[in-house]
C-alpha cells in the first residue's frame, strides 16, 4: 500500500475530533511529501536537526511536533518555528523553551510529558511534580510558552489490558489537571500499535509513524 492509501485506511479508525500526527521521523522527504500531497500537514519528528533540515526545505504550511526528548541546549534551533513541543519533561526544560520562545516573539505550545510505562526508561513527570509546578508563582509567570495538555507513551509489551491501563491513568490525571488549567484540550496518547486503545481511552492526539511509512530501518 501507498503512504496516501496507508494515511486513507488509518483515517477510518481516527474521528474527526482526534488529531493525527504523522511521525516522519528517518524518512525522507519524498516520503513526506507523499503524505503532504494527500492532505497531511502535521509531521512529528524526534531529533532536532532532522527536523530543522526538513524545515527549512519543505512547505512552510507543515506543522512541526517535536515528539521526542529535549535537550535544553537544543530548542533554540527550532523556537523560531516549531508548533508543538509534546515531550517537556521538567521544569528547566519549560523554562528555556519560554526564553527562547520570547526571542522570536512567540508563544510556544507545549505537551507536559507523564511518565505512566513500567520501565525505568521513560522521560517524564509524575502527578505530584505536575500539580507541584502548576501552583508555583514562577510557573504562572511564563509568558512565552502555553501548556496545552499531556503527552505519554505505554509500555512496550505485548499486553494490551496493561497498556489501556496506562492510557486510563493518564486520561485520569488529564481530568485532573483540567479542574486547574481549563483551558488544555489536548491528550496526546497512542502509536501505530495501540492507537485505537488510545483513542478509546480518551486521547485526541495520535502520532503514528510506521503504519503510514512502513517499518523504519533505524532509529
Ligand atoms: C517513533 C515515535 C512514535 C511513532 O511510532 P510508530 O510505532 O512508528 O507509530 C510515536 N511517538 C513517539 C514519541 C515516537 O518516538
Amino acid at each position: 500500500m501507498s503512504i496516501a492509501d496507508n494515511l486513507t485506511s488509518i483515517k477510518k479508525n481516527v474521528t474527526d475530533t482526534v488529531t493525527l500526527v504523522a511521525v516522519s521521523k528517518t524518512k525522507p522527504n519524498e516520503a513526506i511529501l507523499e503524505a503532504y500531497d494527500a492532505g497531511q500537514r502535521i509531521f512529528g519528528e524526534n531529533k532536532i536537526q532532522e527536523m530543522t533540515q526538513k524545515w527549512e526545505v519543505l512547505p512552510k504550511d507543515i506543522q512541526w511536533h517535536m515528539i521526542g526528548h529535549v535537550q535544553r541546549n537544543k530548542v533554540k534551533y527550532m523556537a523560531q518555528y516549531v508548533d508543538l513541543i509534546h515531550g517537556v519533561d521538567s521544569y528547566r526544560l519549560l523554562k528555556e523553551i519560554d526564553k527562547q520562545a520570547k526571542k522570536h516573539n512567540r508563544i510556544i505550545r507545549c505537551l507536559l510529558q507523564v511518565h505512566i510505562a513500567q520501565e525505568e526508561t521513560k522521560f517524564g513527570f509524575d502527578e505530584n511534580e505536575i500539580l507541584g509546578m502548576i501552583d508555583s508563582e514562577e510557573f504562572k509567570s511564563l509568558e512565552n510558552i502555553k501548556i496545552v495538555g499531556l503527552m505519554g507513551m505505554a509500555s512496550f509489551t505485548s499486553s494490551m489490558e496493561q497498556v489501556r491501563k496506562e492510557f486510563k491513568h493518564l486520561k485520569m490525571l488529564f481530568d485532573t489537571l483540567l479542574k486547574k488549567l481549563s483551558y488544555i484540550t489536548t491528550l496526546s496518547m497512542g502509536m501505530s500499535g495501540d492507537y485505537q486503545i488510545a483513542i478509546e481511552e480518551g486521547s485526541t492526539m495520535v502520532r503514528i509513524g510506521s503504519s503510514i511509512f512502513g517499518a523504519r530501518t533505524f532509529s
